[in-house]
């Protein structure tokens, strides 16, 4: 049985909560994410939590709050190591109608019979000794104190799916071992609960990773096994860095956390994060919806997505220049930019900013102290400060005033501008002097003008 597609689509993301997410996981979190959001559906967040030795409570929390950060909302979390039961109910259907089955092979007996394999030209594929064993040889196992491993009996043939990404795949089964879904230690492997969440909780489209793809012809093999309905695949590429490394947990600065840390703008990540490697070129993007758009599975590259992370930069001034003030308020008054100029101050500012974060150095040259540079024309300056009109200032005055100066000295253009600039600012770049000018005020601009620091 197939999705059909006149159902809304169910999706999930399925982390491990044994590390922080990174900008390659955000990949198939929004692929999954967008796909949803595009086509009405619902998106499930699944902690792959089975290893309790290496997941935590706390990866867990951060994992739902970085995804907030991104502004996905799952529709629904859940964990599977609350779910063992429903587990050990589908290992028991399969036992019952044979396609699970014990096996005693330790790794060293698997690992040698490998390598005689390898020795004669034949594929290391597991010769199924456990399922000739005879009830006497099991029990002389169980009495040594061995404990089992289960596989799963694969089918013979070819597994057959028509993937969103990479188009139609076949896998011969009998070119792979017989999983292991369940360890000696009776633990399962992710391969068995995948394919029962994604079962039970209606999953129609599985879209994650291509390291995934060897596993798919064995799920969809479980899936019929279990009589659920198969559903749709999509593997994408991985995103590496721009020499072609995978992304390690280890990478704390390409973390969520430590991007958001660094100051980048969740949508700069996003854009980043999933339209590399795609038809699309990466831009900078406003919100979710946006990114939803220019995101086509079938448009998704076979190549590794190559990512800079360089360009998170440029990408994030974009995205920042394009930022209203109440999208960036909180963060203004959390720096130190409250006032009732704060959001004229933030229109002036924000062109010139690759973070916001960076408006603090321009709040520093509004409020002072600012140290005036002056150069070896004092007599500009006295001609500026004897220009300058009374308050209340509006975005003509710095043309009024450089006017005045203009005509009183003869200088124009950069002679004129930026020893103005350096007085005022004490820097000579920045945002337009026209719109800087009133914020930093009469008081303020006649002191700098005169060489004080205010
Ligand atoms: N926990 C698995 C992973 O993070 C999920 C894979 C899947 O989406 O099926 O790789």
């Amino acid at each position: 049985m197939l999705y059909e597609g006149r159902m809304a689509p169910v999706v999930r993301f399925a982390p491990s909560p044994t590390g922080f997410l990174h900008i390659g996981n955000a990949r198939p979190a929004l692929f999954n994410a967008l796909f949803a959001r595009r086509a009405g559906g619902r998106f499930w967040l699944r902690l792959d939590d089975t290893d309790t030795a290496r997941s935590t409570a706390e990866f867990a929390a951060a994992i739902e709050e970085d995804l907030g950060w991104l502004g996905i909302v799952p529709d629904g979390m859940f964990r599977q190591s609350e779910r063992l039961a429903i587990y050990d109910a589908a290992a028991e259907r399969l036992k019952a109608v044979g396609r699970l089955y014990p096996a005693y092979e330790t790794a060293q007996e698997l690992d040698r019979r490998r390598k005689r394999q390898l020795g004669r030209g034949l594929p290391p594929v597991y010769d199924r000794a456990a399922l000739k064993l005879s009830p006497e040889e099991r029990a002389a196992f169980e009495a040594e104190g061995r404990r089992p491993h289960w596989r799963f009996r694969l089918d013979p043939g070819t597994v057959t799916w028509d993937d969103l990404v990479r188009g139609p795949c076949h896998v011969e089964a009998d070119s792979l071992s017989d999983p292991v879904l369940i360890r000696e230690d009776g633990s399962y492997l992710y391969t068995l609960p995948s394919v029962v969440d994604d079962a039970e909780t209606g999953v129609t489209h599985v879209i994650r990773g291509e390291d995934h793809v060897t596993n798919t012809a064995v799920q969809i093999q479980i899936f019929s096994a279990l009589g659920a309905p198969v559903p749709v695949f999509a593997h994408h590429n991985l995103l590496t860095t721009a020499s072609g490394e995978g992304l390690s947990k280890r990478l704390g600065h390409l973390s969520l956390r430590g991007l958001r840390a660094a100051g980048y703008e969740p949508m700069a990540v996003a854009a980043l994060a999933v339209l590399t490697g795609s038809a699309e070129a990466v831009r900078p993007v406003s919100d979710l919806d946006e990114l939803a758009s220019l995101v086509d599975l079938a448009h998704v590259s076979r190549a590794p997505a190559k990512f800079d992370e360089h360009e998170l930069d440029g990408l994030n001034a974009r995205v920042v220049h394009g930022l209203g003030y109440a999208a960036v308020a909180e963060r203004l008054a959390a720096l130190g930019v409250a006032s009732e100029r704060a959001e004229a101050f933030w229109e002036v500012v924000k062109a010139n900013l690759t973070r916001v974060s960076d408006a603090a150095d321009w709040w520093r040259v509004v409020e002072g102290p600012v140290t005036p540079v002056i150069g070896e024309t004092p007599d500009l300056f006295a001609v500026a400060r004897e220009a300058l009109p009374a308050e209340p200032w509006d975005a003509t005055t710095w043309k009024r005033v450089t006017e005045a100066v203009r005509n009183a000295t003869g200088l124009k253009g950069k002679a004129l501008f930026l020893p103005l600039r350096l007085a005022l600012t004490g820097l000579d770049h920045g945002p337009d002097l026209a719109g800087l000018l009133p914020l930093i005020g009469r008081a303020r601009a006649l002191a700098r003008l005169k060489g004080e620091t205010a």
